[in-house]
């Protein structure tokens, strides 16, 4: 698998999701904007979680402090962090 390649597709299917939000806040108020935004963070969740997939595909660690997990980036030589909620962790 080629990091780059899912990556450029991850930013695709999220300036998509972008993209129906901007046409979901053109929506009149009611229960229908109601279904459309509890539809669209259900994708914003799934999203996630296939990111969190992806990156345990490619060994990176997670975040176990909210779900779906953040993917645990390194900051520092011996630091990660979060990249939902900003948790510091060492590894080493
Ligand atoms: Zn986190």
């Amino acid at each position: 698998m080629d990091i780059d390649l899912i990556s450029k597709g991850i930013g695709l299917v999220s300036n998509t999701i972008a993209t129906l939000k901007t046409l979901k806040d053109l929506m009149p108020s009611g229960s229908k904007k109601h279904d459309v935004e509890e539809k669209l963070t259900e994708a914003e969740n799934n999203l996630r979680l296939a990111k969190a997939e992806i990156a345990k595909g490619f060994d990176y660690k997670l975040c176990q402090r909210h779900f779906p997990p953040g993917i645990l980036l390194v900051v520092d030589e011996f630091k990660l962090k979060c990249n939902i909620c900003g948790n510091v962790e060492d590894f080493g």
